[in-house]
């Protein structure tokens, strides 16, 4: 589970997101039904799920990608373009669980993640909140 972008709002300048853009690159961020209906009602242009949705050979439901970065990944402000409504899994983002140690770990691809989990305790507590998003949002509503 994967991304996030756009954050540097919340941000002070002396603990700032470097926008690098890694985290949505190759993105493979599996999106809950909410997010999916969240994402399409809210989009101006009437966007299809197919524009944005694939089914990962589990049938759950992923981002897709375009020209190698997430569709919604502006390259030329390196933004998210739905940043108000994005997946509930890049908000936990640089944090995602690893389903085959069966645990959460900070990604590797993103070099500032002490930016949003500055310690250990923050990232228990967003740990637990991924595990029950995975449990009630996720593999529940598993196509
Ligand atoms: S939805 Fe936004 S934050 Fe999430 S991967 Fe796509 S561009 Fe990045």
């Amino acid at each position: 589970m994967y991304p996030n972008r756009g954050r540097k709002a919340q941000l002070t300048m002396e603990n700032k997101c470097v926008d690098c853009g890694n985290c949505c690159r190759e993105t493979e961020m599996i999106l809950s039904e909410r997010d999916v209906d969240r994402i399409k009602n809210s989009d101006p242009k009437n966007l299809q799920i197919a524009n944005f949705v694939k089914k990962t050979e589990d049938g759950l439901y992923q981002l897709k990608n375009e020209n190698g970065y997430c569709v919604f990944f502006d390259v030329s402000t390196n933004l998210c373009k739905i940043y108000e409504i994005k997946p509930q899994g890049c908000r936990f983002y640089p944090l995602i669980y690893d389903s085959d140690k069966k645990l959460c770990v900070l990604d590797r691809d993103c070099p500032r993640p002490d930016i949003f989990y500055p310690n250990k305790t923050s990232q228990v507590k967003t740990c637990k909140k991924i595990v029950r998003f995975l449990e009630k949002q996720v593999l529940f509503t598993k196509l």
